[in-house]
């Protein structure tokens, strides 16, 4: 299996001054631990990381265990752009690829290994988790416009898997329409094609505010 990690963020919500994937838990950067569990799941045969240039030196640095085993790939002013060109740098031979955030440091192998074996059977799977919250929809002002059903609601996270052939041709339409998606089975979507969710789990956090940063020392402290 082929794997993009987008890892080109400047991280500003972290306000940490840098990457926010340099950021140290339990003595190794944020990075190496993403990349550690990928490289602990079954099957997977190249790696691409996405990455600003200025990062490129401290990020594979970070993570010199595995620097050996990746592919670097120049990122882009947004997410989209960066996973666009993840596609085009990926090897010929890959038929289907998994994205991960590179800030999602607390997926498990386990949960790897089962977006895997969906996406051998469907052309696009999305790990996501029941959303527990009561979730508003909220003015330009502040004001609650309206409830969407709970029972209906699941919040999107990474690995999400697709058939690259179908979504290197989402990429091309959403930047002949410019569209603007924060992740890639939005674009799928735009396009009407069925994409499968996968359960996960909470702790698969997104590592954004200083707040994500304590739990996710506490996970790996226990890991
Ligand atoms: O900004 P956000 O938290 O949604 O970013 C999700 C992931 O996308 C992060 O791992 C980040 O490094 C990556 N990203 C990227 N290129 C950008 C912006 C974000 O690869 N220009």
């Amino acid at each position: 299996m082929h794997f993009l990690i987008p890892a080109a963020g400047s991280g500003s919500r972290m306000k940490a001054g840098k990457n926010k994937l340099l950021i140290e838990l339990e003595n190794k950067s944020l990075i190496y631990w993403t990349l550690k569990s990928i490289f602990s799941a079954a099957k997977v045969s190249w790696v691409g990381i996405i990455g600003q240039p200025d990062d490129k030196e401290k990020l594979l640095n970070s993570a010199k265990d595995f620097s050996y085993k990746v592919k670097w790939i120049n990122g882009g002013n947004t997410r989209q752009e960066s996973v666009f060109n993840g596609l085009n740098s990926l090897p010929p031979e890959a038929q289907k690829v998994l994205i991960h955030d590179g800030a999602r440091c607390l997926i498990t192998p386990e949960l790897i290994n089962k977006c895997i074996i969906e996406l051998e059977k469907n052309e696009a799977v999305i790990l996501a988790t029941k959303v527990t919250d009561t979730i508003k929809i909220v003015d330009k002002r502040g004001f609650i416009k309206k409830t969407p059903d709970r029972k209906f609601l699941w919040a999107a996270q990474t690995p999400q898997g697709f058939s690259v052939e179908s979504l290197k041709k989402a990429h091309k339409m959403a930047i002949d329409n410019n569209w603007e998606v924060t992740d890639d089975a939005s674009l799928f979507e735009m396009l009407n094609w069925r994409v499968k969710i996968i359960e996960g789990n909470y702790s698969n956090l997104k590592v954004t505010s200083p707040i994500d940063l304590k739990i996710a020392k506490l996970f790996l402290k226990d890991s």
